[in-house]
């Protein structure tokens, strides 16, 4: 519930719910169906600065708070969470770049995505994905520029971006002490994508490999300090887990409304199935889990504004969000039963695309470990 939004608050969220409306609700459907990329709709929503939420006022970017850009994201989400989540990684790309203190790499990447290009983050290989310190790909110092050897796999804009932050091993030995950061612009030589996924779920977003074959980067787009790029993952996750919650959630709350509709119209044995008493129970577990949810994700917003730790607190909302919203989905297309498992309605598309949501910005078992890290500590 948005009862203690403020008016501008309200007002933006007013403008993504029209354009989430007009733009990105009429090729939902039918892009999930086809695994299309709708360029156009992603170009309109980069000219209303949906992508520069988190780049500094100074840069040119929207300068928002968080708390509010996370309530955009949840509305985003709500029309499509795949969609949100191919915008929102150009701020997870961001808060990479912001992290490493240098203020001339930053406005490089502004420079670059504001006039309306994809950015990516790439941490995840084939055979490093929880476990980061298990990273292969290379970055060796060559007179003033690094080389870059390697696949990173997943990448959520990996197809489409006009700059990629690059996590590599600088020094083996060290292990995640021997992580480093880069910026790589997408026209360096022996960058590509590989594989397309074909996902289960958000559809609307592209999650490609991404390989770098002899790529020459100059010495300064190393991201903050060599060595330093575990730490500014790490961080750069934790900023990223409230914005997959507020996805979640978004997801969520399109369930439940899509629920309420449909609940009103359907009749069994004479009557809405709204008046069955079960159904209502279940709808009002559903509405407990997302409000709490919600208020949780705003809670830890608040946390990131004013400037306090948030570590533990991101962990548990992305962890309870994404199992709302799971949850919730599941229910969901029980409430619509035979109709719900039919693709002609959209709940069974809101379960799909809920499910990464316990996979992604770290498993929500790796989110229990940290918990439960720090509950003993
Ligand atoms: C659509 C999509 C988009 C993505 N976008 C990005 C992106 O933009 N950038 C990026 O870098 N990555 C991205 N990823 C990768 C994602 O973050 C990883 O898939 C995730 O971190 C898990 O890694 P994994 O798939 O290798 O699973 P694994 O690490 O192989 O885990 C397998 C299973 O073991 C469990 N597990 C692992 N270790 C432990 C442990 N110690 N204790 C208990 N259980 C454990 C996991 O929870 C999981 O259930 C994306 C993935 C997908 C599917």
């Amino acid at each position: 519930m948005n009862k203690l939004l403020t008016q501008e608050q309200l007002d933006l969220v007013d403008l993504v719910a029209e354009f989430g409306k007009n733009e990105v609700d009429p090729v939902s459907a039918e892009c999930d169906r086809s695994g299309e990329f709708p360029w156009e709709v992603y170009r309109k929503a980069f000219d209303m600065g949906l992508h520069m939420m988190d780049i500094p006022y100074e840069l040119g970017g929207a300068g928002i708070d968080f708390e509010t850009s996370l309530i955009l994201t949840e509305e985003l989400a709500k029309y499509d969470a795949g969609f949100a989540t191919s915008v929102g990684a150009v701020g997870l790309a961001a808060k990479a770049v912001i992290m490493g203190r240098n203020p001339e790499l930053v406005k490089k990447f502004a420079d670059i995505v504001l006039p309306g290009k994809f950015a990516a983050f790439c941490l995840t290989e084939p055979n490093a994905g929880s476990d980061a310190s298990a990273t292969k790909t290379t970055a060796v110092l060559d007179g003033d520029e690094w080389v870059l050897n390697g696949r990173k796999c997943f990448i959520t804009n990996g197809g489409v971006s006009g700059v990629y932050i690059v996590f590599a091993m600088t020094d083996p030995a060290k292990g995640t002490r021997g992580i480093s950061a880069f910026l790589v612009e997408s026209d360096r030589e022996g960058l590509s994508s590989g594989k397309e996924e074909d996902k289960m779920g958000i559809r609307l977003s592209n999650t490609s490999d991404v390989v770098l074959e002899n790529v020459r980067v100059p010495k300064e787009n190393l991201i903050g300090k060599e060595g330093m790029g575990f730490p500014i993952a790490m961080l750069t996750l934790d900023r990223a887990r409230p914005v997959a919650a507020a996805a979640a959630v978004g997801i969520a709350q399109r369930a439940i409304d899509e629920c309420v509709a449909y609940m009103k119209q359907r009749k069994t044995f004479g009557r809405p199935i709204a008046k069955h008493q079960a159904l209502q129970f279940k709808l009002a577990d559903m509405e407990i889990s997302c409000e709490v949810a919600r208020q949780y994700v705003r809670h830890v917003a608040r946390l990131v504004d004013a400037d306090k730790p948030y570590s533990e607190e991101a962990a548990i909302c992305k962890t309870f969000a994404s199992d709302a919203a799971m949850k919730i989905t599941v229910e969901a297309v029980q409430i619509f039963a035979g109709y719900g498992y039919s693709r002609e309605y959209p709940v069974e598309k809101l379960m799909r695309d809920a499910k990464i949501f316990q996979i992604f910005e770290g498993t929500n078992e790796i989110q229990r470990m940290v918990i439960a890290g720090q509950v003993l500590k």
